[in-house]
């Protein structure tokens, strides 16, 4: 007997962002666009919340798409920010709950710092930067850099990242976020299943030290997110060793932000192979199967 086709479509692009945290479009919006960019399965997987499942669920049924719920949890390394991709999370789980809430707190606390700072040298506000924001959204320098633009402070997000919100700058501030290994526990005891986003960005040399990697993968990782256009040549090429050595699964994704970025969706795409092994090995939550993709 033949193996039985995939309840999912493809392509597969397993990392995306909306509004309800530093996305352009609203989570309906994402799901429209991942339809017309000709996708058969996406993930949202904004920082820090689940907010956006819901919405994106009701897309999905009315574009026949695959929605795979995630989020992109924030954890830190002392001065650096490392994300784990949590796919089929329980969005219930109190423990991930708490630290989310925790987390977003911390982030509109520290967003708050950084326009102070801004403010003393440019005519910005926070007002300019909640009028950026959706209701309820995960706050993040990018929220910033919109309220930057809207003033005339920068063209667009991207060069608001390279001048003023950058760390060189002298505004930066960091917040409050878990360890990475802490992130990884978190997601596994909310039967989610943890993939590091793009771990490679800051070239071969910065890539996750293999005594640190091995503790992740004790507590759960699962994969390396290595197609990812921020992972340099060198860094995918270590990535590459050490998913190969430990067994994890590796997957290629777009970090969409809609306009916020040049990322477009399907840029990078995962095996439908490693999507299976995913969605097997998740008990937080499962995939939504838009109409058509369930027939095929
Ligand atoms: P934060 O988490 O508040 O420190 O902000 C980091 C977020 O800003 C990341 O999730 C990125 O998606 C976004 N970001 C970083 N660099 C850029 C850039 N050059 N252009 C647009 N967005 C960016
Ligand atoms: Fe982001
Ligand atoms: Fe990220
Ligand atoms: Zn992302």
């Amino acid at each position: 007997m033949p193996d039985a086709a995939p309840a999912f479509g493809a392509p597969i692009d397993l990392h995306t962002h909306s509004s309800a945290s530093d996305g352009t479009e609203t989570p309906y919006e994402v799901i429209r666009s991942a339809s017309e960019a000709g996708l058969g399965t996406i993930a949202l997987t904004d920082h820090d919340t689940t907010a956006g499942w819901a919405s994106a669920a009701l897309a999905a049924h009315d574009f026949d798409l695959t929605f795979v719920p995630g989020m992109e949890l924030s954890t830190r390394l002392e001065h650096a920010s490392i994300h784990v991709l949590a796919y089929l999370i329980d969005p219930a789980n109190p423990a991930l709950l708490a630290e989310t809430e925790t987390i977003r707190d911390a982030r509109l606390a520290r967003a708050e710092r950084i326009v102070d700072r801004i403010g003393r040298d440019y005519d910005l506000t926070w007002q300019d930067v909640l009028a950026q924001t959706t209701e309820g959204a995960t706050v993040g320098r990018p929220h910033i850099a919109d309220a930057l633009v809207a003033k005339g402070l920068a063209e667009n997000r991207s060069q608001a990242f390279q001048g003023i919100l950058h760390w060189r700058a002298g505004y930066f501030q960091p917040h409050y976020a878990p360890t990475p290994l802490a992130g990884v526990e978190l997601v596994v005891a909310a039967g989610g299943v943890p993939v590091l986003a793009h771990p490679g960005t800051g070239g071969r040399e910065r890539v996750v030290p293999e005594a640190r990697l091995r503790k992740l993968v004790d507590a759960g990782l699962f994969g390396l997110e290595i197609e990812h256009r921020q992972n340099t040549p060198d860094g995918k090429e270590r990535l590459y060793e050490l998913a190969a050595k430990f067994g994890l699964v590796v997957t290629g994704s777009s970090d969409y932000h809609g306009e916020g970025k040049p990322n477009r969706l399907g840029e990078n795409r995962t095996s439908p192979e490693v999507l299976e092994r995913i969605i097997a090995r998740a008990t937080g939550t499962a995939p939504v199967y838009g109409a058509v993709a369930r027939t095929n």
